[in-house]
């Protein structure tokens, strides 16, 4: 980090230096930032998608300070998390994400400064603010934030009711550039919560991106709309999105039957209290066998989750891994039940046998990401102590490479934090007394590891 850049975050930091006065504090010239880069799109030609190392594309870079527009807020990120769209990022699939940022470029001058050649990543961080753009009146330099990654202008009038359908809605970090594993990003203001005040700068980051979309899928209206007393399927349960969901089913008052792979994550489970586990890898379960689809391993899946809930089937599948999974998740769910989708990790392309869709009433409900409430319901559960982070790693940012690679090839369990300003872990606790209050808890949760 620069001298200029320690300077200004530490005044802003302090919490004795005036807004203005952090405003006026010059920036560094340049910053450090973790990025994929245009003149290598091809490096990995031909390979499968398993081959493709994110440790030989994505680099931390010396780059410039991007300028800063109307609503738009430079914040500094204290840390940042991985998220599985940089693993899609680095190993440049489906396809490279400079065509967002061409598009971008192509739309207006405001998106013509994102369309360059490197593309920084990173869709969440915990920050603090150093400047506000023209417009900005409810934040202020010195502000502890997370950021949630919906990046809309909200000037088309379709966002009204639901931001997410915005014809101008994109993932920060993903579909726009400066994203969250930088020294200095840029966001805007509509993408800024209050940082829970009980968090570590590494806890608070690791939040927004699978939180959000999981609370989005599981609770609210324009998904799933789950309600006391559901049985809900989870797919990948000690995983980013898992772990939230998890947590969201037994605090809705509904009841999870868990998918995982392998013995270790059953009894982390277990430990925190949930015994209707099933081991995908134990089972064996074999969905696919020669490019064709096997019902009697869906119906095997239907048993075996009956023998938790005393011959029930579930009302929600909550769905990401896909192609592999998707003709199960349709099958397992009870008659009107609901498949909630928001992925196909493992090919998109899903193929089901569609008379027991129409045939039993059920529903395939599209989820994606989050709008800035329930993203902001979201982070409240947080500050409440009623959601828990499932920060299981951290890495510097010069190792992100390598923690992209566990997510890629599976080797990692919860969210992989990446320290970005911050010096070192455990740092940003604004309020010890409540952490001690939910210290238990959060502690449980940190046993996913
Ligand atoms: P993650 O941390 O890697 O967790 C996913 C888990 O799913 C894995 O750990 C694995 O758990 C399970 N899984 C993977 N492949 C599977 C398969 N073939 N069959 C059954 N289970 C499988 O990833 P994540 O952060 O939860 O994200 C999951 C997917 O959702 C990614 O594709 C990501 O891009 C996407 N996503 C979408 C949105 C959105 O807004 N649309 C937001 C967040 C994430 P086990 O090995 O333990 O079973």
């Amino acid at each position: 980090m620069s001298d200029a850049l320690r300077t200004i975050v530490d005044a802003a930091l302090s919490g004795s230096t005036a807004p203005d006065e952090i405003a006026n504090l010059p920036l560094p010239e340049s910053m450090r930032a973790a990025v994929v880069r245009r003149s290598e799109v091809d490096i990995f030609g031909g390979l499968p998608s398993s081959d493709k190392d994110p440790r030989k594309s994505l680099h931390v870079d010396q780059v410039d300070i991007p300028p800063l527009g109307p609503n738009e807020v430079l914040i500094a990120p204290m840390a940042s998390a991985l998220n599985f769209n940089t693993v899609w990022t680095s190993i440049f699939e489906p396809l490279p994400t400079f065509g967002f940022l061409e598009r971008f470029g192509n739309e207006s001058d405001l998106g013509k400064r994102h369309d360059l050649d490197y593309h920084i990543v990173g869709s969440d961080a915990a920050a603090i603010v150093l400047r506000v753009g023209p417009g900005v009146h409810r934040w202020k330099p010195g502000d502890r934030v997370t950021v949630h990654c919906n990046y809309v202008d909200m000037e088309a009038p379709a966002g009204h009711d639901d931001s997410m359908i915005d014809p101008s809605q994109r993932i920060w970090g993903f579909e726009t550039n400066f994203g969250g594993m930088a020294e200095l990003s840029m966001v805007k203001v509509n993408q800024l919560m209050p940082m829970p005040t009980h968090l570590t700068w590494e806890e608070a980051a690791s939040l927004s991106l699978t939180l959000a979309t999981s609370y989005r899928m599981l609770v609210s209206p324009n998904a799933a709309n789950m309600k006391q007393g559901d049985i809900v399927l989870i797919w990948g349960a000690t995983g980013g999105l898992g772990g939230f969901a998890v947590q969201l089913v037994r605090n809705g008052g509904g009841i999870p039957i868990c998918v995982v792979g392998g013995q270790e994550k059953v009894e982390l489970l277990n430990s925190l209290g949930v015994d209707t586990v099933i081991d995908r890898r134990a089972e064996g379960f074999q969905f696919w066998k020669d490019g064709v689809q096997q019902p009697k391993e869906w119906r095997r899946l239907g048993k075996k989750i009956r023998e938790f809930t005393g011959g029930d089937d579930v009302d929600i599948v909550f769905e990401h891994p896909g192609r592999q999974t998707f003709g199960a998740s349709v099958f397992v769910a009870r008659k009107g039940g609901t498949i909630v989708t928001c992925a196909s990790t493992s090919g998109y392309l899903h193929e089901y046998d569609n008379r027991y869709l129409w045939m039993n009433l059920k529903r395939i409900v599209s989820s994606h990401f989050a709008n800035y409430k329930e993203a902001w319901e979201a982070n409240r559960l947080v500050d409440l102590g009623m959601i828990h982070p499932i920060l299981t790693e951290t890495y510097a940012l010069d190792d992100v490479a390598e923690a992209a690679y566990a997510v890629h090839t599976n080797q990692h369990t919860g969210k992989l934090g990446v320290l970005v300003n911050a010096r070192a872990e455990g740092e940003g606790v604004a309020d010890p007394e409540k952490r001690a209050r939910f210290g238990a808890e959060l502690e449980a949760w940190k046993r996913l590891t």
